[in-house]
């Protein structure tokens, strides 16, 4: 038996004014995953507990079959996973954006999508001049870097009821309201501060500054200690394989021993190689039982409030990757294949949402319901519902676990 799993990142989203009322979903040319839903099932599945926050670190946790309430810890370990980097039982891993602040006010999380060598720059003004051997600041991709505490010597000021709000729910917000709080709040805030005063007449900046987003400062949030999961395989008897341009991701794979594959073309946005995507997902099929697509372009579309480039990204995933893979998978025998995005973001609001989404299943031992598209509206009418969205994946396999 062979399994795909499509996760397009925030596909899911509401009925738009400027779209006659349809949601993206609705609207997008999507053969292949209204193929998929006339063949097997829709419904919905919650991959976000109501007391955890809304973003692709919970909610694909859960979508991979773990329950977050249980297992997770914060966004930035799993990145520090992703990276490579060892984090100890008292390290903990801080995701470090390069954001541009005006007037106490988030203009943009990501910095103008600020270039990876620009932010190596940046970040090694920041270690020479703010870090220590405590705090030790990794230059990532673009603007998502970390800063790691090692607690070994000198124990981490921090708790799980440090709170730090993620900088894209801050877009075109006052920021005033917003910085850390809690436990080793006061480190953090310090740590930003100090970032805006090093980074002001930074060259990287005077030269950005001609045109660019300037990185204003590090916005610190995500933190958290590295999280112990039983690997994939010993939970669910199948080995996965992930293909995603986003470290985030890249992480969660590593630390439930699922193979990575790096995509050349593959950018985690908007102009990503899709087509590269959907080929080197049928091209590992022979060699692994699980390959899992994850499309970051349909979240930055949101997030952009593009609602044409939403649907423009929802096109290219259902042609070059769902249609493509689903058409090798027939050709492998018994296969079962998923779409499913991990959260909502809306583009009303711009970022990620609580709430259900969207789910199609087809393939050996799917009888299929009434439903004959991909959709956030046929998904409503469907009986087929996870309020715990990590019990999906053992649906989905058809190997239920208890915890
Ligand atoms: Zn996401």
């Amino acid at each position: 038996m062979k399994y795909a799993i499509v996760i397009p990142d925030g596909a899911a989203d509401e009925p738009q004014e400027s779209l006659g009322g349809k949601t993206p979903l609705q609207a997008a040319h999507t053969p292949a995953m209204d193929e998929i839903a006339r063949l097997g099932v829709v419904g919905r599945s919650n991959n976000v507990p109501p007391s955890l926050p809304a973003g692709s670190d919970v909610a694909c946790l859960s979508l991979l079959g773990y329950n977050p309430l249980e297992h997770f810890t914060g966004r930035a370990p799993l990145e520090a996973a992703a990276q490579g980097i060892e984090l100890g039982p008292e390290d903990w891993a801080i995701r470090c954006n390069l954001v541009t602040i005006e007037n106490q006010t988030m203009r943009d999380f990501t910095a103008g999508h600020i270039s990876s060598e620009e932010a190596r720059q940046l970040l090694a003004t920041a270690q020479e001049r703010i870090g220590s051997d405590e705090l030790q600041f990794y230059p990532g991709v673009s603007y998502r870097n970390l800063l790691i505490y090692r607690g070994a010597k000198k124990p981490a000021p921090f708790s799980r009821d440090t709170r730090a709000t993620p900088p894209h729910d801050l877009t075109d917000k006052s920021v005033v309201d917003d910085y850390p709080r809690g436990p080793g709040s006061d480190l953090l805030t310090r740590l930003m501060e100090q970032s805006a005063e090093l980074f002001a007449n930074h060259p990287v900046n005077a030269a950005r500054r001609k045109g660019k987003m300037p990185a204003s400062n590090i916005w610190l949030w995500g933190l958290g200690r590295a999280p112990r999961l039983t690997a994939f395989q010993q939970l669910y008897g199948v080995q996965g394989t992930m293909i995603t341009a986003v470290d985030l991701l890249r992480g969660l794979a590593a630390l439930v021993g699922w193979k990575r594959i790096e995509v050349p073309g593959a950018t985690g946005y908007i102009d990503t190689d899709y087509a590269a995507k959907g080929r080197f997902a049928i091209k590992a099929l022979p060699h692994t039982d699980l390959i899992c697509v994850h499309v970051e372009a349909t979240d930055e579309a949101s997030h952009q409030g593009d609602t044409a480039a939403k649907i423009q990204a929802l096109e290219e995933i259902d042609q070059h990757i769902v249609a493509p893979l689903h058409e090798a998978l027939k050709k492998h025998g018994d296969y079962r294949i998923l779409v499913s995005p991990d959260h909502p973001t809306p583009i009303r609001l711009k970022t990620h949402n609580h709430g259900a989404v969207p789910i199609t299943i087809a393939g050996a031992g799917i009888q299929a319901d009434a439903a004959t598209t991909y959709d956030e509206v046929a998904a409503g009418k469907s009986s087929l519902s996870f309020e715990d969205g990590w019990r999906l994946m053992g649906y989905f396999l058809g190997k239920a676990i208890s915890r």
